[in-house]
């Protein structure tokens, strides 16, 4: 690759220059080896470097965007789904625990097909988790910026963890390592720039990862035509614990409970949930556009009335919805993981634990390489990485498309076809458990770090 010969000169010129305490003096360049060296502190690309680093593997991670500023002081409205197995990655690398607020746990999901004004089909899927797992919930909805917060005060407990942030990094990778320069000191004190070397490098950055332009691996992209609209609303009588995920005819709508009350609601409206809203482009602008009190009325009709009266709290986000798909997940000491691999519509709420998934797959190939002496991120570990992750990923990708494409249809005979598909796997047991398991994570013979085992 082109920045061999460079990672060399500057490999060769830094071996000159060092002094015994790894710092040269004359560019003020420190260096530091470590087995991974994580690029995006993002969700995935935090946890990931959390996870190599509790289990005692020397790791970097470097973040353009400085860390605290992205806990964002108040509520703003994001919440993630977070699946039991997720939650079990989480717990292990010890970002769970850190948590500043106690998460909501989802104990009933509705899967319902409807339309804006009416009431939902009566044809409908009950999922409850007292059906399917050993008291434990299908998930938790955790607050986008409690998870910052969770992982901002675990990453510096680590004492195998450096943290960069806000500092850019230029990476080279050749067969034999990676070096990674960054400007900017650990834990954003600006002191000049440290080299780090590393058996791996992880591309954590999102989904318009530089790491994976530089590596040549193509992307395919769908953009669904549609908007996603996200935020909260405080509501009248308490939701219980149960999600709704509606079909509608532009796009799903899911209602999230949110953990309370007394956290987010009003004396009149002391409840909250969070909403995911799915709607062809030019609508959502138009909903967008309208003020608070519209708004509400819109989410109101598409919700029904089972919350009570309702009003919208915090801010509105809104994402444009395209799905993306990396033709490799890895390069030569390279991974891609979370959405620098793959973006999924969020009809299923499972963009995050996809990534989380990938987490726990690259962390035990490249923990079990390093405890059997091989190199840790050399080509067989990085292909028992992309055998794992990939699959898992192309079959969620999959599926949500194609219940993207069965469920925003709106012709009579398939919303007919699909209300009483919905109503069979109510009635069908052992396929609605298999729905469930899904749902949380779950599958046969699932072990490791979403099987809830700590690795060292
Ligand atoms: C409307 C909507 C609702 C969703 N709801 C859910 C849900 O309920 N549950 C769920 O599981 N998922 C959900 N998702 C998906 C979820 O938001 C994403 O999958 C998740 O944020 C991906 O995390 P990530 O860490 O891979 O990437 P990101 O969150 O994009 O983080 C990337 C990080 O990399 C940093 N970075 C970028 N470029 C560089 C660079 N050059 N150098 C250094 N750092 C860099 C950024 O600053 C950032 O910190 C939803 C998505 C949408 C659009």
């Amino acid at each position: 690759m082109s920045g061999i010969a460079s990672a060399q000169i500057l490999c060769n010129c830094l071996a000159l220059a060092e002094t015994e305490e790894g710092r040269d003096l004359r560019g003020m360049t420190a260096t530091l080896d470590v087995t991974a060296c994580v690029i995006g502190a993002g969700p995935v690309g935090a946890t990931l470097a959390a996870t190599l680093a509790a289990a005692g593997l020397p790791t970097a991670v470097v973040d353009r965007a400085p860390l605290p500023p992205m806990e964002l002081p108040e509520f703003d409205g994001r919440a993630y789904a977070i699946a039991l197995t997720s939650q079990r990655l989480l717990d292990a690398a010890g970002i769970w625990q850190r948590l500043p607020a106690a998460p909501q746990p989802i104990h009933r999901i509705r899967v319902a097909d409807g339309r804006p004004g009416a009431r939902p089909s009566s044809l409908k899927l009950d999922f409850d988790s007292a059906e399917v797992g050993q008291g434990e919930p299908f998930g938790w909805m955790v607050e986008a910026r409690s998870l910052r917060v969770a992982l901002n005060a675990c990453l510096p407990t680590l004492p195998n963890l450096t943290a960069f942030a806000p500092a850019e990094a230029t990476v080279t990778r050749h067969p034999e390592g990676a070096e990674i320069r960054v400007a900017g000191g650990p834990h954003g004190k600006m002191q000049g720039e440290t080299l780090i070397r590393a058996r791996l490098v992880v591309g954590a950055e999102g989904r318009e990862s530089p790491l994976r332009r530089q590596a040549g691996i193509a992307v395919t992209r769908w953009d669904y035509g549609q908007v996603g609209m996200v935020g909260a609303f405080a509501h009248e009588r308490p939701h219980g614990g149960t999600a709704l995920e509606m079909f509608l005819p532009n796009g799903p709508f899911a209602q999230l409970p949110l953990a309370g009350p007394g956290g987010f609601g009003t004396a009149d409206l002391p409840h909250a949930s969070a909403y995911v809203w799915s709607e062809r482009t030019a609508l959502a602008r138009r909903f967008l556009a309208m003020d608070d009190a519209r708004f509400g009325h819109e989410l109101a009709r598409r919700l029904g009335d089972h919350l009570g009266r309702i009003r919208p709290i915090g801010r509105r986000w809104s994402y444009p919805l395209s799905a993306l798909w990396a033709q490799r997940f890895t390069d030569t000491r390279l991974a891609l993981v979370g959405d620098a691999a793959h973006g999924i519509h969020p009809i299923a709420g499972q963009g995050l634990n996809l990534g989380f998934r990938d987490v726990a797959a690259l962390a035990e190939a490249v923990i079990a390489a390093a405890n059997a002496g091989e190199d840790p991120g050399g080509a067989p570990v990085l292909a028992r990485y992309q055998a794992r992750a990939r699959p898992d990923a192309m079959l969620m990708l999959g599926a949500t498309h194609v219940l993207e494409k069965l469920f925003g249809n709106d012709v009579g005979p398939v919303r007919l076809a699909r209300r009483i598909g919905i109503a069979a796997v109510d009635r069908i047991p052992p396929l609605k458990r298999a729905f469930a398991e899904r749902a949380m994570g779950m599958r046969p013979g699932l072990g490791g770090l979403l099987g809830g085992q700590r690795l060292a």
